[in-house]
């Protein structure tokens, strides 16, 4: 079944206009016509059974006709990125809306060599996966900022899951269990790794849990993929008890 993310509210009996991409999208590429079914969601209300009402030279127009999913909470985590080149920032997007995280934050580092992210494609890239997935929401996509801004503006409720390749830092699987906290971030350097200085501030945020990925070193997009593994299966929601509510929630 198709699954359409729109930006607008969404109630029963209303009538939508997608954009025109993605009219082009439903009538040229996937041929719907007038009467077929889709599913939509905005990211706040859940996820509605819509039919193709309209189809016209400017787009076309979807009647909503009933809730399927109400929104349901999901686990807080975000994922702060070094910028990399741009298919594995791509894959690392696409990646991260897959796992669940609500966030993606783009970081300048000491040692990034990338300057330029098309932060428009990364979130057509975020929404496609989310729209894909089933989940109900779009991970926001913020824009690149310097590391030393985003520590210096950290919240204090938000714990860290800092993956450092150098050094003495424990097992994930087994820093994350020995760990509280119900909002998180992830956060993976650059190709060339932090330098001592960024580590030491990193360390020194006061939340931070700085955890091994393991022996080898591993690129970003699979650092990114592994640690978002591991947080959610041991403190999100591929735990058991979460599995189950959100099965509990479909039905
Ligand atoms: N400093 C490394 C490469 C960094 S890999 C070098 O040049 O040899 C890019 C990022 O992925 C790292 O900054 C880290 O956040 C994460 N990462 C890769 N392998 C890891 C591992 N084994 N454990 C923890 N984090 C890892």
């Amino acid at each position: 079944m198709i699954r359409l993310f729109l930006d607008c509210e969404l109630a029963a009996t209303g009538r939508v206009s997608p954009t025109p991409e993605q009219s082009h999208y439903l009538t040229r590429v996937m041929r719907l016509g007038p009467g077929d079914v889709l599913l939509v969601f905005n990211g706040r209300q859940g996820e509605w059974r819509a039919r193709l009402a309209e189809t016209g030279k400017r787009g076309c127009v979807l009647a909503v006709e009933d809730h399927i999913r109400p929104q349901e909470a999901t686990p807080d985590v975000e994922l702060i990125v070094a910028m990399v080149k741009r298919p594995r920032l791509e894959t690392i997007i696409e990646k991260a809306a897959e796992l669940g995280a609500r966030r993606v934050r783009l970081a300048r580092t000491e040692r990034t060599n990338v300057d330029h992210a098309n932060i428009d494609r990364l979130r057509a890239i975020a929404t496609e996966a989310a729209e894909q997935t089933g989940r109900l929401d779009v991970p926001e996509i913020v824009a690149a900022e310097p590391l030393g801004r985003i520590l210096a503006s950290w919240d204090s409720g938000r714990r860290l899951m800092f993956c450092d390749e150098a050094g003495d830092a424990v097992p994930a699987a087994e820093g994350l269990s020995r760990a509280a906290g119900d909002r998180w971030a992830v956060l993976i350097g650059p190709e060339g790794g932090f330098s001592p200085e960024e580590r030491a501030a990193v360390r020194g945020l006061g939340v931070t849990t700085p955890v091994s990925l393991g022996p080898r070193i591993l690129r970003a997009d699979t650092a990114a993929i592994a640690a978002l593994c591991l947080w959610q299966s041991t403190l999100g929601d591929w735990r058991g008890l979460e599995v189950g509510l959100a099965a509990a929630q479909v039905r």
